[in-house]
């Protein structure tokens, strides 16, 4: 165990090497990056280092596309390039300890994970976003679940941690299949995950299917619901969820490049709010009547009282008429639980 704080510098490589149009993928919007000089990435690193504070652990981190399917030539360049900052001496900057990347089941091989097995590999995210073979299918992903299954296996064979990524609301998705995919991405031995519900972009196929009326953007109430119970698995399994919803950047929350969907710029406190929300009322309803007309004093998380109350006080009010409380009241601890106490 380390008490070192982790930090990714994220370089995106936006559809490099990607034969693939997966229905929702519109990869210039999403990155915010519009082309890749290679030219660039030991400038985009030097830069990061130079902000990130000593005391934490970096992992430089390809992004974006489908970084095992990019030109060979290339791959191995960044490659290089990442793993000279590995070896290096102290400098006096924050240490890089290994190398992140991005890429999609079926562009892991043995032959691949031989070529990796060159360089500090810490971490390989696998773009899988559903465990349905129907989903897949709809969504034009080109991969099925077996794909996903067996390059899960090569990774963690290879001693590399595994971020399962998986989207909510694609063509065919439910709660249902959403919770199956959840729960084979710890089945198959993944220590992270992301959550991604789906934002429909203009210039894509989905964009056009909607269009058609052949697909109906998931609305933003549905979202929260099916990311909290997706989260719940992962919690359940001790998987920890590194992010729920797109990253900010200028594109995401653009009305022009945005067509429905889940597009909200604090997706993840929503759901972790309303998580809040269900622990808190689990709490309350142990007390059956006897919260009525008492104060609920809960104790959350340090840092975390935000998310408990909810955006505009929602959890609170909620509680408060649920239960009849006479007051509602949220305090940080040192620990990592959730109390009540009723006064
Ligand atoms: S594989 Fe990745 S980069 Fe390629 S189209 Fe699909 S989502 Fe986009």
């Amino acid at each position: 165990m380390t008490d070192r704080k982790h930090r990714n510098i994220p370089i995106f490589i936006p559809h490099l090497g990607c034969p693939n149009l997966c229905v929702f993928c519109n990869q210039r919007s999403i990155s915010g990056c519009h082309k890749f000089e290679r030219e660039s990435v030991i400038y985009e690193i030097e830069n990061a280092l130079s902000t990130i504070p000593r005391d934490c652990e970096v992992e430089i981190a390809y992004f974006g596309g489908s970084f095992t399917g990019i030109d060979r030539e290339l791959m191995i360049y960044l490659l290089d390039v990442a793993k000279s900052y590995v070896y290096r001496e102290d400098d006096g900057r924050a240490k890089v300890v290994g190398i992140r990347m991005s890429t999609r089941p079926d562009y892991i091989s043995d032959e691949i994970m031989d070529i990796l097995s060159d360089y500090p590999i810490k971490t390989i995210e696998l773009g899988l976003q559903s465990m349905s073979d129907e989903v897949l299918l709809l969504s034009k992903r080109g991969h099925t679940s077996r794909d996903a299954e067996r390059a899960c296996k090569l990774i963690c064979e290879r001693g590399i941690d595994l971020v399962g990524q998986m989207m909510i609301g694609l063509p065919g998705g439910s709660l249902e299949n959403e919770l199956e995919t959840a729960k084979k991405i710890c089945d198959m031995g993944a220590s992270g995950a992301r959550i991604y519900p789906t934002v429909v972009f203009y210039d894509t196929e989905l964009a056009d299917m909607a269009e058609r009326g052949e697909y109906q953007p998931i609305a933003l109430d549905d979202a929260i619901y099916r990311s909290k119970e997706v989260l719940k698995i992962f919690l359940e399994h001790n998987v920890e969820c590194i992010r729920i919803g797109l990253c900010a950047s200028d594109n995401l929350f653009d009305e022009e490049k945005v067509m429905g969907g889940a597009n909200h710029a604090a997706l993840g406190e929503l759901v972790i709010g309303e998580l809040y929300y269900d622990e808190m009322c689990d709490l309350l309803s142990l007390y059956g009547n006897a919260s009525e007309g008492k104060i609920a004093k809960f104790s959350v998380p340090m840092g975390e009282i935000s998310k408990a109350v909810g955006q505009n006080k929602k959890n609170k009010q909620r509680l408060i008429e649920k239960y009849k409380l006479r007051g509602l009241k949220i305090t940080e601890h040192n620990a990592q639980t959730i109390t009540l106490a009723l006064e």
